[in-house]
């Protein structure tokens, strides 16, 4: 153990003070049982206040003012900055949601390349030009930053959602008001205390921390903000979807999930078994592509199962700080709570219990043993619904109609993986499955070139990639006369 616990208190990155300290939220770490954060409990107010700086920036300021060149440049000393902070921004994401820190530093690698991705897209923002209109018509299609955007960022992963979205914004030029986790907000405030070191002018960029219900409620809710781009859970989704009806703004939904992966008898077995445990234990299931689901063909389903359960109990589990840890511990209390039950949900409703299927025994954190539940029926409960766990769920299929109707047997549609060494079988299924992803021969994998996003409840909108920045836009269409116009309406005597 090499990490040194201190207790870290933040305020809100906010121009001026808010509306002062008020209670505080106590951050104990899920994995060793320290309180290692206090945040702010943010106000309606505080939103408000954040939101009229970051109205103020948006309309007078002179961020989306800036040419695209100036604001590549702060980008690429905001990602510079981070890359020197890489391992105590790592440390700190180990702290407060509770993942080993091979993770964290895997994470906060790939904030550094979305952050420099997003500079080079800040010097690409352009429309297009029609000049075969005729010699008196010419259109332009421009694209300008959407205006001010609230984002709403869940626990599971902190710095990379922050990542995912804030510098697609700003190379946008949009301005920015972000509402982190109540668990982990000490990342989203740590990066936007670099992003002002690096240049990101005030007002432009700030964080508020607080609850969900006032704060991003008032975020949801404001006429000031233009646009709402939301990660979390579909139940949360749906309300955010609700109350952006009144405003009529436009919202990106990043929800849930519950993804298929598809192992075919052709596949090389030793990579699939190593994917399929990362699917599932990466992150300690928190994932919102997690592969929970894993669909074996049933002529190696007894070999494969087997040599995946022997791997699976090498997994080390405990402090999470430690270079060789696997699996982190669970978010809250709550989640630990919910987790457990769907391990009681899958042995009570017959599934065979193949590892784990408990609570882990270790002292200080809210550790649940990896677990890998075998002969899943599909109306299984531990089949149907997001358990957001190290919970591992096997069903055997007989062959492709089956795999795929198996696949898109869920109200999810966020990603599937498939293992097959037959590049037919491959390019024939992948439009079938109703996803926004499709890995081939690996799993919860990207680039910053790559768009990520749902389908079904899984939500909607794109994130990364030209995608994610064009997300951050409105289209403005300018068609122009030049010359005399020819009348329209002749004077009638
Ligand atoms: P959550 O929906 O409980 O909370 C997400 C965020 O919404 C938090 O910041 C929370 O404070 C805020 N919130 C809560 N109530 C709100 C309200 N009424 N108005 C506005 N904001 C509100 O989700 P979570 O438990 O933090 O995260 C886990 C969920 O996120 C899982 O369902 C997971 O699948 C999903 N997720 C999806 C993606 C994706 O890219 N699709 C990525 C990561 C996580």
């Amino acid at each position: 153990m090499n990490h040194i616990f201190t207790t870290r208190d933040y305020a809100h990155h906010l121009a001026g003070e808010g509306t002062g300290v008020g209670p505080m939220i106590e951050r104990v770490s899920p994995g060793s049982g320290r309180l290692v954060a206090r945040f702010r409990q943010g106000t309606a107010e505080d939103a408000a206040a954040a939101i009229a700086q970051a109205r103020d920036a948006f309309d007078n300021g002179p961020w989306p003012n800036k040419t695209g060149m100036e604001r590549a440049a702060v980008l690429r000393r905001w990602a510079d900055l981070i890359e020197e902070n890489v391992e105590r921004l790592a440390r700190i994401e180990v702290d407060e949601a509770g993942k080993p820190i091979r993770q964290a530093r895997g994470d906060l690698g790939n904030v550094v390349s979305l952050t420099h991705f997003a500079a080079g897209l800040a010097m690409q923002v352009h429309g297009e030009t029609y000049s075969n209109l005729g010699p008196q018509k010419a259109g332009w299609i421009h694209r300008e930053p959407v205006g001010v955007v609230g984002m709403i960022i869940p626990w599971n992963f902190p710095a990379l959602i922050f990542a995912q979205k804030v510098p697609f914004a700003l190379a946008a030029g949009c301005t920015v008001v972000v509402k982190p986790s109540e668990f982990t907000s000490g990342t989203a405030l740590e990066l936007a205390r670099l992003g002002t070191l690096a240049g990101i002018p005030e007002g432009v960029l700030s964080v508020v921390t607080g609850y969900g219900d006032p704060v991003g409620e008032a975020l949801v809710k404001s006429p000031d903000v233009d646009f709402v781009s939301f990660t979390g859970s579909t139940a949360i989704g749906r309300r955010i979807l609700a109350n952006s009806a009144e405003t009529l703004k436009r919202v990106s939904l990043e929800l849930g999930g519950k993804s298929a992966n598809i192992v075919f008898a052709d596949a090389d077995l030793e990579d699939a078994i190593d994917g399929s445990l990362y699917g599932i234990f990466y992150n300690q299931g928190e994932c919102c592509c997690s592969a929970t689901r894993l669909l074996v063909d049933e002529t190696i389903a007894d070999d494969f199962v087997a040599r995946l359960v022997a791997r699976a109990k090498s997994l080390k589990l405990g402090d999470i700080h430690a270079d060789d840890s696997d699996v982190g511990a669970m978010i809250s209390d709550k989640h630990f709570d919910k987790v457990c039950s769907y391990l009681s949900k899958g042995k009570a409703e017959g599934a065979s219990v193949l590892l784990g299927g408990e609570a882990a025994n270790q002292d200080a954190g809210l550790f649940v043993q990896p677990t890998i539940f075998d002969h899943v029926t599909p109306d299984m409960t531990i089949f149907r619904e997001e358990i957001f766990g190290p919970v591992l769920s096997i069903i055997r299929f007989k062959d492709q109609d089956e795999a795929v109707r198996l696949a898109n047997d869920t109200i999810y549609g966020l990603a599937s993986s498939l293992w097959t060494k037959n590049f037919d079988t491959a390019h024939q299924i992948t439009p079938k499955l109703r996803s926004g992803s499709v890995w081939i021969n690996t799993t919860i994998d990207g680039s910053p070139q790559m768009p990520f996003g749902g389908y079904k409840a899984s939500g909607f909108g794109r994130e990364m990639g030209q995608a994610g920045l064009d997300e951050f836009t409105n289209i403005k269409t300018v068609f122009a006369h030049l010359g005399k116009r020819e009348p329209y309406y002749t004077a009638k005597s």
